[in-house]
């Protein structure tokens, strides 16, 4: 299957729309589950916060005195703290006894403020950059200078006998977030290594499952094949004993009246013409068939351009036609079957002959470029609507059926064409404009 490029551009594409979509739907549920995972610890943090904050706030409130100066107290209260403008000693025993129960006490920092927003105590591992100012704000993220993060809860105090007027001042108790964000961090990679990982795994069984899908398609394609190889073969023969018959008939028998003459000589003409399309349509299914010929040579693509611009220039001259050629003179040879290849550019300079009006030019050109040789037919012809360009090349696709028809071809020039160049492991493409003309390109690649 790998072999046909149809579908083995076929199979790249359903796998690679299968990864895509189920490297998307994973992305899409690794980015969820990352983002449930961090608010869930989130909530979980702000919670065991919120929670310290309430044992202290119930425990501080009745202890707190209920004078503008409360400094000589809170010495008294908060022994652990330090007192703004007062040296520190740092034995932070408060903050530990209301986190029991909590991995790292460290974690955590502790501010007091009078109702004014004056900071009066603070933990001595508060962030060195912590502003001495109150923000009221409940929750804060602070971020300090050296990229640590502190998340922040600001509560209301009362003192014990004006629990009902006015604020006695503020608590604040922070967390560090530095092991929080390394989790983060840690999930962030586990995610990104494992994510690529089933990428690549689901890219590999996209590859085998597309197979899979398209085995059937291409059994059948192969049969389909088959049968047009096996109808092709079997009709070959019954046809040309018909028109050895007609022919015998023709030459045998002179004194047919005139109108027997003519519908023999028509008979012979359309028989010639199925012979032909068979013929095509054998050597079609022949290109098709993924076996390695053995009948490849090296093939002198110089002689070829040169005899076929020979053969052609007497139809030419008849259509008034202008044919030149321009070969390289390097010798450029390619490995391949001769007379296929001999049919592909005869194909391309026929159709450039019969499409191309009287004082019109034609000019085939050879070339070698990037171990490829190049040839070119171009003309001075009728063109290619863009959107036909694609099509020409499908099986009894004409552009104009009743032009293509008096020429008697059936649509399948091309198409061979194509099938030749492809089965040389080359391209063959085409540039027109409507009215201005044709230029056919085949690419086939040198043997190194
Ligand atoms: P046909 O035997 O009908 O020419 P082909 O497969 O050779 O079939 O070509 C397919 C169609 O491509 C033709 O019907 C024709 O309209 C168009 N075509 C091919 N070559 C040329 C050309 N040189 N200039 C304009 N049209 C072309």
């Amino acid at each position: 299957m790998n072999t046909h490029r149809l579908f083995a551009r076929s199979r790249l594409r359903l796998a690679l729309w299968y990864a895509l979509v189920m490297g998307g739907i994973l992305g899409v549920l690794g980015l969820g589950v990352y983002r449930s995972i961090v608010q869930a610890n989130w909530v979980a943090l702000e919670r065991e916060i919120e929670s310290i904050a309430g044992t202290l706030h119930d425990s501080l409130e009745p202890m707190l005195p209920n004078n503008s100066s409360p400094t000589e107290v809170l010495q008294q209260i908060f022994p652990d703290l330090c007192l703004v403008n007062q040296p520190c000693r740092t034995n932070p025993t408060l903050i530990e006894r209301h986190t029991i129960g909590i991995s790292d006490r460290r974690l955590y920092y502790i501010r007091l403020f009078d109702y004014r927003g004056r900071l009066l105590v603070f933990s001595p591992n508060q962030p060195t950059n912590l502003s001495p100012q109150l923000n009221k704000e409940t929750w804060q993220t602070i971020q300090t200078l050296n990229g640590n993060r502190y998340r922040q809860f600001t509560t209301i105090l009362h003192s014990a006998d004006n629990v009902n007027q006015s604020s006695w001042g503020y608590l604040q108790i922070g967390r560090n977030l530095t092991a929080f964000d390394a989790e983060n961090r840690r999930i962030l990679w586990v995610l990104g290594i494992s994510l690529p990982v089933a990428l690549g795994l689901v890219a590999l069984s996209s590859w085998g499952l597309a197979g899979i899908a398209m085995g059937p398609i291409y059994q059948s394609y192969q049969q389909q094949q088959q049968f047009t190889a096996n109808a092709a073969h079997e009709l070959r023969s019954p046809l040309a004993s018909l028109i050895a018959t007609v022919e015998a008939l023709l030459c045998i028998n002179n004194d047919h009246n005139c109108e027997t003459q003519t519908l023999l000589q028509t008979v012979e003409r359309q028989g010639r013409r199925l012979s032909q399309l068979i013929t095509d349509l054998l050597l079609l299914s022949r290109l098709e068939q993924e076996t390695e010929p053995n009948d490849w040579t090296f093939c002198c693509l110089n002689d070829l351009v040169s005899d076929l611009t020979e053969e052609f220039l007497e139809l030419a001259i008849a259509a008034g036609i202008d044919l030149s050629s321009e070969v390289s003179s390097k010798e450029i040879y390619v490995w391949g079957n001769e007379s296929q290849l001999y049919r592909l550019v005869s194909n391309l300079i026929a159709n450039a002959i019969y499409y191309t009006p009287a004082e019109g030019s034609i000019n085939i050109s050879l070339v070698s470029s990037e171990k490829m040789g190049i040839i070119t037919v171009q003309d001075t012809g009728i063109g290619i609507a863009l959107d036909q360009q694609e099509r020409i090349f499908e099986r009894f696709y004409r552009v104009d059926e009743a032009r293509s028809r008096q020429k008697g071809g059936a649509g399948l020039g091309l198409a061979i064409a194509q099938a030749i160049a492809f089965k040389h492991k080359g391209y063959l493409t085409v540039e027109s404009e409507l009215s201005r003309g044709s230029l056919f390109t085949v690419r086939l690649p040198m043997p190194l």
